[in-house]
């Protein structure tokens, strides 16, 4: 066990300290697994009074043992753990959070006890001396049960750290052994919960890849797809300038066309009039021809 820290405290009795303060100085992280250690009754106080608790709690891989004093201003706390938590470890605070719950209910009567105690000036720890609160757990737990336990608690421990089985627990009455059974029950509870939960995990984890494999591969098939279309788009692009090259060369000789289609009309029309010309020419011809014919029949012969 070290001296793990000294934490200044302006309260005068260790039962003063209430969640919000204690919240205020843990760490946080700290402070929520001690507040849940607290609530699964893993907290077994075995001797307080208004400056010292002697204390012990179920963590996660053991036992640990605590001491907490109210000293001269300051809060120190010693555990067996070797959690690097600062300025507490987990276990501490969750003796203090059970700690307080223990005294709340007899606030308003100690607190008379408190008053007329404080008219020293010096804090004494004897004040209120022991309280009757080590008496209150210690009926629980029966002698003859404690052996037994102990012989169980070793293994069981050492199975909850290797995560095997732990192995079945003597039969108690009710009381404060049965309870640690039970938590320690709990506590194998929830590792399976999370093996279970982990194992769900891997699986879905699995899915996902394949998922993503098959997604990927869904990609580079477009990938080639895109890049197929590119080339035949561009393809289609030289085809469609082609195109339009003969269009417009097409359009040049339609307007040619065109301006020979005039030039061909006004040939045909001024071949036309000749023609008219010449056949007025042609009449006038024969009219002479006639004409020339009667007067030489009509001239007397000789
Ligand atoms: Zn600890």
């Amino acid at each position: 066990m070290k001296v793990r820290n000294k934490i200044p405290c302006s309260a005068e009795r260790l039962g003063l300290l209430d969640p919000q303060m204690i919240q205020s100085v843990a760490d946080g992280n700290a402070f929520n697994i001690g507040r849940q250690y607290a609530a699964e009754n893993r907290v077994r106080i075995v001797e307080a009074d208004d400056s010292q608790i002697s204390s012990a709690v179920i963590g996660n891989s053991g036992l640990y043992e605590q001491t907490i004093r109210l000293k001269d201003g300051h809060l120190l706390s010693k555990c067996s753990c070797a959690l690097p938590e600062e300025p507490m470890c987990r276990h501490c605070i969750a003796v203090l959070l059970e700690y307080h719950r223990w005294v709340q209910p007899r606030q308003p009567q100690k607190s008379t006890v408190a008053k007329s105690a404080q008219a020293p000036p010096k804090p004494e720890p004897s004040a209120g001396g022991k309280t009757s609160m080590t008496q209150s757990s210690a009926p629980d737990v029966k002698l003859s049960e404690v052996l037994p336990f102990l012989e169980w608690l070793r293994p069981a421990m050492h199975a909850l750290e290797t995560g095997t089985a732990v192995p079945d627990a003597p039969q108690f009455g009710p009381g404060d052994l049965s309870a640690w059974i039970q938590v320690i029950k709990n506590q194998e509870h929830r590792r399976r919960e999370s093996e279970d939960a982990l194992i769900g995990f891997e699986s879905k984890m699995r899915d996902r890849e394949a998922y993503i494999g098959r997604l990927t591969q869904q990609l580079q098939v477009s990938i080639a797809e895109t890049k197929t279309a590119q080339e035949t788009l561009q393809l289609t692009q030289l085809e469609v300038d082609e195109y339009k090259e003969i269009l417009a060369h097409v359009a040049e000789l339609a307007g040619e066309v065109v301006r020979h289609d005039g030039q061909v009309r006004a040939a045909a029309s001024e071949l036309l009039s000749r023609s008219s010309q010449l056949n007025t020419l042609t009449g006038s011809f024969k009219d002479l021809a006639e004409t020339l014919k009667s007067a030489s029949s009509k001239r007397p012969a000789k």
